[in-house]
């Protein structure tokens, strides 16, 4: 019998593939051959079947290896705005944000935000991020170099913003970008609108029509604060769910980041469309806006992500507090240890993520033929010993620091805590230099 060939041979330590079944090897291997998981098991058997002859080898002795996480909402580049303005409610906020990025988020502002937020991800085994940020092409092109998974697409807006786009040119714009970046490995394209209350309906329309057209999902903000839904229900005599699915918004392709306000009735629509939630705990905890009722979505079979939101509202993109937060919150809150357990959080920051940016079936899970996103977790340091239970253990007690090694689409970007594909002291000064102007 001949043996596959395969560039990346991953063994020494055990397996969490957070596939359907949960399959887990306590001795486990991951084979990656260019961009993809060529096989996945026991060891002992990945080495049986593969060539290892010429493979590079990772060696994962004293870590898990375990699919990377995936940030299913942030505004990347909001890292330049880290800290800026806290402890005001979201309308006040945004107020003020919006001033802010008209003056500062400038292309190269842009830039500079993108790669510390891609770097401060990597370091956290965060493996893909779906944006909505203004510059899309700047964050897309430092994507592409750093070897960073993105999820990002047009934004539709009836004015001019920071990114000098005139209203007339963003569907003409819209499908440039959708067309130049359909078939890249790294880039996985949506429509974006910002909410029902701060964009039009023919607007809302124009993203259907692509959402359609190309097959590529649908991004809003929606029923984040009281204050949203008694807006749009003022101004349209429907809560911001109700005009999602009057205007056919509401489907198996629509991420839906928050959610913090939804009837009950609600929760059973999105069910039954198939739609994403994207909880994002931190975020709404810092602006005061709520807690999601995420154990009732989970009951009811909504599919829901995991976001840290932009590093203004979080201050951080560390998904592994997201996790933490989201598995505590909900117990506290309803008195009940049961809900939200952690198996359901691990799969809310791999598959639940990955489905919402329309990657079910290439990220967010171990399995041979998906891209290979992997990351090796240290179970080595002291809060990490002893391990009972894999997925309590990553849930309640790992941070981001256990990250050892990161892949993204079978390329090293992160080898035993060095960053591959960016330089740390370039990036952070480059962020600081954004600083100094803003804070002029
Ligand atoms: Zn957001």
């Amino acid at each position: 019998m001949t043996k596959d060939k395969v560039d990346i041979l991953i063994h020494g330590g055990p397996v969490l593939t957070l596939d359907v079944e949960d399959h887990s090897y306590e001795n486990g291997a991951v084979a990656v051959r260019g961009e993809r998981i060529v096989d996945v098991g026991p060891a002992d058997e990945v080495k049986a079947r593969v060539d290892a002859g010429e493979t590079k080898t990772l060696d994962a002795r004293g870590a898990v290896i375990m699919p990377g996480l995936v940030n299913a909402h942030s505004h990347v580049a909001m890292t330049i705005f880290r800290g800026i303005m806290d402890d005001v409610p979201l309308e006040k906020w945004l107020d003020r944000i919006w001033e802010l990025e008209l003056a500062y988020a400038t292309a190269e502002n842009v830039r500079a935000g993108t790669e510390l937020a891609f770097a401060e991800m990597i370091r956290g085994g965060v493996t893909a991020v779906s944006d909505m940020y203004w510059h899309r092409d700047v964050t897309t092109e430092v994507a592409v170099e750093v070897g960073f998974r993105l999820h990002d697409g047009p934004a539709f807006i009836d004015f001019e913003g920071p990114d000098g786009i005139k209203p007339e040119n963003r569907l003409r714009l819209a499908r440039e970008y959708i067309e130049r970046y359909q078939d890249h490995p790294l880039i996985a394209l949506g429509v974006q609108a910002h909410s029902t209350y701060s964009v039009p309906q023919e607007l809302l329309d124009q993203c259907r029509m692509l959402m359609e057209a190309y097959d590529i999902p649908f991004v809003t903000h929606a029923s984040e604060s009281a204050t949203e839904v008694k807006t749009v229900q003022e101004k349209f005599g429907k809560t911001p769910i109700e005009l999602l699915d009057d205007l056919e918004l509401l489907t198996p392709n629509t991420l839906l980041a928050h959610g913090v306000h939804l009837r009950d009735d609600e929760i059973e629509l999105l069910a039954e469309r198939g739609s994403t939630v994207v909880h994002c705990p931190e975020s709404n905890l810092k602006l005061g806006s709520g807690v999601a009722c995420v154990p009732e979505m989970l009951a009811a079979g909504v599919n829901v992500g995991l976001g840290t939101d932009g590093a203004a509202s979080n201050n951080d993109l560390d998904m592994w507090g997201e996790m933490r937060t989201a598995a505590l919150l909900h117990k506290g809150v309803r008195e009940d240890p049961t809900v939200v357990p952690s198996l359901d959080v691990l799969r809310m920051a791999t598959s639940g993520s990955a489905k919402a940016m329309g990657l079910a079936d290439e990220i967010g899970s171990l399995e041979t033929g998906k891209r290979a996103d992997i990351i090796l977790v240290d179970l080595d340091s002291l809060h990490a010993t002893p391990v009972y239970d894999l997925g309590s253990h990553l849930v309640y007690a790992a941070n981001k620091g256990d990250v050892r090694t990161v892949l993204i689409n079978g390329r090293l970007v992160m080898r035993d805590r060095e960053l591959l594909t960016l330089n740390e002291t370039r990036v952070k000064n480059a962020v600081r230099k954004a600083r100094a102007e803003i804070a002029s």
